[in-house]
């Protein structure tokens, strides 16, 4: 990866964290293997890049690093030989080969005669075999070696890699704190901003991208479409703007609504998601029960898995039968 100089002050709700990790550090009370569940788009890559370049740091002040000396210095311009780095883009496997190659690199010395980074970005990614021999590592690792592992899964896993390492939760910031982030990164709509935050999980750094990359057009025009396609109780008006792009994306939007649907229908409405969508969220909440909008959502879950595990399956054709069936549950075909 190329020069990452990102620092805590871009992501202040990484400050605590930070200070709070660095001070377990500090007195020697934490785990070489310390595990970071928490969602996307939340800096956690920041969070942990700022934690070993204190930990390889030749001169640390109090809890900071000291950003001038040599190893600071390879630190940002990535070519710290004692800072590991795996799955840099999001499709790469880790493989036993990489487990190997770790061990290599960790019962070597350090490099520069200090502490040793290992950084699994996402244990999703790691086969079965390699987490087998990731867990034997971990067992008995040399001393002054540190893992980092980010685990985006929000199901409780008590796998055997969870009990072989320190787990610490990053939640996201309080929703009025991203709030005031995206008016400082000067997306100044309100709306805009609450439900973009609420779309994707409480997370600042994910809206301000959904914002500014058109993701908020393409769902304000698929929203649209079905609300139209919806008075006309024909689904299959929307197959083209699903299947066009970020398919994936648009059924989770389908499906946050469908959740909305349900809270209406009983009745909490402190927390809605879509709360600009009401007439949609209402056509589906005053017009089906509970079984029916639970039994829409999975469905549209079902899909959305063969969409993203069968290898060369015919988008447009899966589509196309899933908006059909949801037209039978819906009662608009018999
Ligand atoms: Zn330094």
């Amino acid at each position: 990866m190329a020069s990452k100089t990102i620092y805590m002050k871009h992501y202040p709700w990484l400050k605590n964290p930070y200070k709070r990790i660095i001070k377990q550090h500090q007195i020697k009370k934490t785990h070489h293997a310390f595990l970071i569940k928490t969602v996307r788009g939340l800096g956690v890559f920041t969070l942990v890049w700022n934690i070993s370049t204190w930990l390889l740091c030749n001169e640390i002040n109090g809890i900071e690093s000291c950003k001038k000396c040599h190893s600071c210095q390879l630190m940002s311009s990535g070519n710290h030989p004692d800072w590991h780095q795996y799955m840099k883009n999001r499709n790469e496997i880790i493989t036993i080969d990489h487990i190997r190659e770790i061990n290599e690199k960790i019962f070597k010395y350090p490099q520069q005669g200090k502490n040793k980074i290992i950084f699994l970005s996402n244990i999703q990614k790691l086969t079965e075999s390699a987490k087998n021999a990731l867990l034997k590592t971990l067992e008995e690792p040399p001393k002054n070696t540190w893992f980092f592992l980010i685990d985006y899964r929000n199901i409780i896993i008590n796998s055997t890699l969870h009990s072989r390492c320190l787990i610490y939760r990053l939640f996201p910031p309080q929703e009025k704190n991203s709030l005031n982030w995206l008016k400082n990164q000067n997306l100044l709509n309100k709306t805009f901003n609450v439900i973009s935050l609420r779309i994707n999980q409480g997370s600042p750094i994910s809206a301000k991208k959904f914002i500014n990359n058109g993701l908020w057009e393409e769902r304000k025009n698929l929203f649209v479409f079905f609300l139209r396609s919806i008075k006309n109780y024909n689904l299959l008006k929307i197959l083209p703007i699903l299947s066009m792009n970020n398919t994936l994306l648009k059924i989770d939007w389908i499906c946050l609504l469908l959740f909305d649907a349900i809270q209406i229908y009983f009745n909490i409405k402190k927390q809605l998601i879509n709360f600009d969508q009401l007439e949609l969220i209402q056509f589906f909440s005053h017009n089906y029960n509970y079984f029916t909008l639970n039994q829409s959502i999975q469905t549209w879950t079902k899909c959305r898995y063969r969409l993203s595990n069968i290898p060369g399956i015919n988008n447009e054709l899966l589509l196309l039968e899933q908006l059909l069936k949801w037209e039978k549950i819906l009662g608009f075909i018999v």
